[in-house]
């Protein structure tokens, strides 16, 4: 309660009254002028539903497959009309799980490539429940750089809490095919703050992910979305979550044995072995976002997809971008929300923020002097470096803003396929 106050509180502070998202027709965006982007390509379609899952997915269904895929091709062909063949500095395929339209995937990729010049590297998230030898070959020949399994748990008790539809054994099998196939990076995401979950608990999966040898681990706590039925299963069987005081202590845990086991921190729930590159879904500037549900960020404007996968389907057939809310972008907001995706990457370069903000404004100077006095971040001669702490406290503002926003767009989002007005 005091912590959502909180949130709430310093959102209105930096970005001002609310913010809204307004119906838009897609042909009223003004797309401003591009050379450079990062694009993200969304596959809602699974074959086992998690109970907490808040993404936008659907139930794999082989009769939309066709149609879905048609769908994207034509919107990478729209954005194609308006931007011409400009570079994708880097290709991000989320879900859903992507890896269950394989064969389809090939065909998007190719279609990229054939349009756009693809200059960075392509990076894909899967679910062990549907990989294979098979997947992995496929992934490599379509050129697939780096990739993440949510693996969540190496454990069986957590692995029939949260509803997966694998067990340990399973789970480690894949780990190692995956690291065996040589892509750049292989990231596992493991859950914390789990029902019951105790610190040795998290710190035996941490040393199984350790031992496998993964480049990457991300370590996220179990988001209780009201509108997921884990929230309600949760509720309804009075399973106790860890308290903020265990979770305090689980991420320091956490934090301490990744840095002794030599993986380094890049964001506040990333770390990462030394000199492999860094698999992340979420800290791009800006960026096209194909798909249903699918996002995208330009100078100036944020909007979103239709949730709905028919709705969606419909009008990339029908050659209408499917952009169905939107949201305007100050030139403030933008800074601020540039500073909030560097304080989750942990490490803030003094040259770059003395490029985007004047040295006498003034709500950054009280932002910096009560971080500095809360002992949350400190500097070295060309950064601005968070400390554990200050670490811990990003992650919880990054999980109770997440709850807060993305609980409540989401949510009307997936009721509405084309809501009028969101308010946040
Ligand atoms: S596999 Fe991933 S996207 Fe699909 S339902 Fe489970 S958590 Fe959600």
């Amino acid at each position: 309660m005091i912590i959502n106050l909180a949130t709430k509180i310093v959102r209105r502070f930096f970005a001002g009254n609310k913010q809204k998202f307004v119906f838009v027709k897609s042909e009223e965006i003004e797309m401003p002028a591009l050379n450079k982007i990062d694009m993200y390509i969304h596959i809602p379609f699974c074959k086992s539903m998690c109970p907490y899952c808040p993404y936008n997915r659907i139930a794999y269904n082989k009769e939309m497959v066709a149609p879905y895929l048609e769908a994207i091709l034509n919107e990478i062909d729209l954005y194609y009309q308006k931007f011409g063949k400009i570079e994708i500095s880097s290709v991000y395929i989320g879900g859903g799980t992507p890896t269950n339209l394989i064969d389809e995937l090939n065909i998007i990729l190719n279609s990229l490539r054939e349009k756009f010049f693809i200059s960075g590297d392509i990076c894909i998230e899967t679910s062990p429940a549907d990989f294979n030898e098979d997947i992995i070959k496929k992934l490599k020949n379509m050129g697939i750089d780096l990739i993440s399994i949510g693996i969540q748990s190496f454990d069986d008790k957590y692995l029939n809490i949260l509803g997966r539809k694998y067990d340990s054994k399973k789970a480690e099998e894949v780990v190692k095919l995956a690291l065996s196939a040589n892509f750049k990076s292989v990231n596992i995401d493991l859950m914390f703050v789990l029902p019951d979950q105790n610190s040795r608990n998290v710190l035996s999966d941490l040393s199984k992910a350790s031992k496998l040898g993964v480049d990457q681990i991300t370590t996220y706590p179990l988001f209780t979305f009201p509108y997921t039925s884990v929230g309600q299963y949760l509720k309804l069987n009075k399973i106790k979550m860890p308290n903020i005081i265990k979770r305090r202590k689980m991420y320091r845990e956490i934090h301490d044995y990744c840095i002794e086991n030599d993986y380094k921190q890049v964001s506040v729930w990333s770390f990462i072995k030394e000199s492999t590159p860094r698999y992340s879904s979420v800290t791009r500037d800006t960026y096209i976002g194909i798909g249903a549900g699918a996002c995208s960020s330009l100078p100036g404007i944020f909007y979103f997809n239709t949730f709905s996968v028919t709705d969606y389907i419909n009008s990339a057939l029908n050659k209408k971008l499917p952009a169905a809310i939107t949201m305007d972008i100050t030139s403030q907001l933008a800074k601020y929300y540039w500073l909030y995706w560097r304080f989750y990457d942990t490490k803030i370069s003094k040259k770059k923020f003395e490029e985007i903000f004047a040295p006498k404004e003034l709500k950054i100077k009280l932002l910096f002097s009560i971080l500095k006095a809360m002992g949350l971040y400190k500097e070295t001669k060309d950064e601005f470096v968070l400390t554990e702490r200050g670490a811990f406290y990003i992650h919880l503002l990054q999980n109770y803003f997440v709850l807060n926003y993305i609980n409540k767009v989401w949510t009307i989002a997936k009721r509405e396929a084309w809501p009028k007005k969101i308010e946040i």
